[in-house]
């Protein structure tokens, strides 16, 4: 910690020397060019300088590159964004938010690793790695859920017709057998070229079997795309139906398709209601509710001691 702050306030005493001679040249030379907000510009010179420089000057583990990759992907950190409003679930506890911090910054969470006692197949370890992807804790299926329903939200109020859980007669489930058809996580009424569109949404963690060597940041939504693709795209399009798979990963970055899909709602949300362009609320709404599920999963699994 000692270092840290050291390294800190060296990086702010040189990065204050620098703006101070570039800021009295520019005083002498014309008090128009002088910057406007030289706080902010101040602030995000020094963050840049950080970011660049964290691999020289800390000892970086290769998951802590892999985290700090992640954490740089577009859209990671959409959901530092929004407003606090509690109708719109845009709200978390403090343990929430501290649960998903700690997360992003690789501070462990939980006092020991342990068997995961639901599964028994892997440790549930002390960052919550295991905890937001095992499938067989309950909370895996609860933020996809929550995720879904967030959308659904966002498309209710943007007037874009939608219907969730919507029963389709040609999506099958491999995992519950061929015969087992499956409902379409939100249905979207005449969205592409007059048809219907099935959304499906797919959570991955990037860190999931992790292996140092040959880690690419982004690589995890992208493989749970094509599957999803592979698996669905031709039984939709068959059935006069689009197929849009939206995949996210736990740090909120978001697949190509996922992104082309938000773009059109929040093009829709701006024409519809003449919004300021620029604010991608429906990212950051959807990217809140993607850490406010992860949240739910981790307070779940804390032990009282820490709550
Ligand atoms: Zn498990």
């Amino acid at each position: 910690m000692a270092n840290h702050n050291d390294f800190i306030s060296s990086l702010l005493r040189q990065m204050m020397m620098t703006m101070k001679m570039k800021m009295t040249t520019m005083i002498l030379i014309n008090k128009d060019t002088a910057p406007k907000k030289p706080q902010k510009t101040l602030a995000n010179a020094l963050c840049c300088r950080i970011a660049q420089r964290l691999g020289e000057d800390f000892h970086l583990s290769p998951r802590q590159k892999a985290v700090i990759e992640c954490l740089q992907r577009p859209h990671a950190q959409d959901f530092l964004t929004v407003i606090p409003i509690e109708g719109l679930g845009q709200r978390m506890s403090a343990v929430e938010y501290r649960s998903i911090l700690k997360y992003r910054l690789m501070i462990p969470m939980f006092p020991n690793d342990e068997t995961c006692p639901v599964c028994r197949k892997a440790c549930l370890d002390k960052y919550g790695e295991h905890a937001i992807h095992c499938r067989e804790l309950p909370g895996f299926k609860y933020r996809h859920d929550f995720v879904r329903d967030a959308l659904m939200d966002i498309l209710r109020r943007a007037g874009i017709s939608a219907k969730k859980e919507a029963p389709v007669n040609f999506l099958t489930d491999p995992s519950e057998g061929r015969s087992t058809l499956r409902p379409a996580d939100v249905l979207v009424f005449g969205w592409e070229g007059g048809k219907h569109a099935c959304v499906d949404l797919t959570g991955v963690s990037p860190l999931a079997g992790f292996r140092e060597n040959g880690f690419v940041a982004g690589q995890a939504v992208l493989k749970a795309e094509s599957k999803k693709v592979e698996k669905h795209a031709k039984v939709c399009e068959d059935n006069q139906h689009a197929f849009v798979p939206l995949a996210f990963d736990t740090f909120g970055s978001l697949a190509p398709e996922a992104v082309r899909f938000l773009s059109r709602v929040q093009r829709v949300v701006h024409s519809n209601f003449s919004t300021p362009q620029g604010r991608g609320f429906v990212f950051s709404r959807l990217g809140f509710s993607i850490q406010k599920g992860m949240a739910a999963q981790f307070v779940a699994r804390l032990p009282a001691i820490l709550m």
